[in-house]
């Protein structure tokens, strides 16, 4: 027992001030700021030489040929979607944030929903059946563990369809072969958004090994002219800034000791956590390295005596800001439902949006703070059967808004 009866019992929450389930951490040093000073006092906010500086300094770290920064990930996925894409089926999973898929129907393909496995979380190349309709394959890097590229891109390169990866959530991930994320496929698209691994506020980049990929993205960001302002095809505006690059800069620096912490926290997590029955861990394969752009948990409601839902009520009332990470999965969502009858059989997909909860993880969160939430997670399960009791009529969509 660890004390106390939980808040959602009426006991006094663990935490006052509500614990975020994620921060980015800045590095707000002089250096910084004296970048960005200058950035002002030059008048040059775009197209400066920050942004080249900036993409430099990536494909050094990462080990890739060509890095092509974009105003977001999804604007990077969109172009390079409409690059190498004529039209036709884009097989990606549905586990997966929203904007894998809107890339998709942004670029005029059909996505066609296949499953990810049950213990890595990623798509899985059994499901991922390239047939003659197939314009491309798109997996994902679930909370920053690795897709399986090589087995993916071995089913879909004889047929010459490519492999594009969206690595948002994998900025300083590894493959199992030591290789970075980023590496692989015909492009990987990282996301710099505040919830990521490589925070800069708002941004993207694109890695590839292909010049004349690479060539054609630079142009696709300015609308597509190269330069002499005659448009070779409809480009967007797709630039990152100066000032998100001084930041990319300097988040890049502090980056291996950002990912040590958030390694730290997570095993953490975990070596408290693990007894508890009920709770599964996602999987990272052998020699794989994963930045835990989340810490996920599986609430197996048979063990645990709560559902993820539940789970979630109960911290919420703790102070502890949770996130059930990707309920409703894509093929469940508005956007891309076309009627029950429809729905495809994703087994893991449904089973993983049912069950997974996402807790507080950032590189500054305290140690302590991790320390506290397993105690509540904890108490809760000791309170499991009053909890049950109190929330059954909750566990639906409604509770979880
Ligand atoms: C965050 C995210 C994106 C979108 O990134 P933006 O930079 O916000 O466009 C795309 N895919 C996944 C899996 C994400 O988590």
């Amino acid at each position: 027992m660890t004390g106390g009866r939980p808040a959602v019992l009426d006991g006094a929450p663990r935490f006052a001030d509500p614990v975020p389930v994620t921060r980015p951490t800045l590095a707000v040093d002089a250096a910084l700021l004296r970048e960005i000073q200058r950035i002002l006092e030059s008048g040059m906010l775009t197209g400066g030489r920050l942004v080249a500086e900036f993409e430099a300094a990536v494909a050094e770290y990462l080990g890739v040929a060509h890095v092509v920064a974009v105003s977001s990930c999804t604007t990077g996925l969109l172009l390079t979607l409409q690059a190498v894409t004529q039209g036709g089926t884009a097989i990606l999973p549905s586990f997966t944030f929203m904007a894998t898929g809107h890339a998709v129907l942004w670029a005029g393909l059909t996505p066609v929903f296949a499953d990810c496995t049950a213990d890595t979380y990623t798509l899985d190349p059994a499901a991922a059946r390239v047939d003659e309709g197939t314009a491309l394959v798109l997996a994902v890097h679930a909370f920053g563990v690795p897709c399986a590229a090589d087995a993916l891109a071995a089913g879909a390169a004889p047929h010459g369809v490519p492999l594009v990866v969206d690595a948002a959530h994998a900025f300083g991930s590894r493959y199992p072969d030591g290789a970075m994320a980023g590496t692989k496929g015909t492009a990987e698209v990282f996301s710099l958004s505040p919830t990521k691994s490589l925070a800069v506020g708002e941004g993207g980049l694109v890695t590839t090994s292909s010049a004349q990929l690479a060539a054609h993205l630079r142009t696709a960001r300015e609308y597509g002219n190269p330069g002499d302002y005659d448009a070779r095809f409809a480009g967007l505006n797709g630039r990152l800034t100066e000032i998100n690059a001084a930041i990319g800069l300097a988040a890049l620096r502090r980056l291996p000791e950002r990912l040590a912490q958030r390694t730290a926290l997570a095993q953490r997590y975990r070596d408290r956590l693990e007894s508890l029955p009920g709770l599964g861990f996602q999987a990272v394969p052998p020699g794989a390295y994963t930045v835990h752009k989340d810490f996920t948990i599986a609430v197996d409601p048979a063990g645990f005596g709560l559902t993820s839902v539940q789970l979630a009520a109960a911290l919420r009332c703790e102070g502890v800001d949770t996130r059930r990470y990707f309920d409703p999965p894509l093929h469940r969502q508005v956007a891309y439902r076309r009627g029950d009858a429809d729905l495809p059989d994703l087994p893991n997909t449904e089973r993983l949006s049912r069950t997974l909860l996402t807790l507080p993880l950032y590189a500054h969160l305290p140690e302590r703070v991790v320390d506290e939430i397993c105690q509540a997670v904890t108490r809760i399960y000791d309170a499991r059967e009053p909890i049950r009791e109190k929330l059954q009529h909750r566990d639906g969509d409604a509770w979880t808004t």
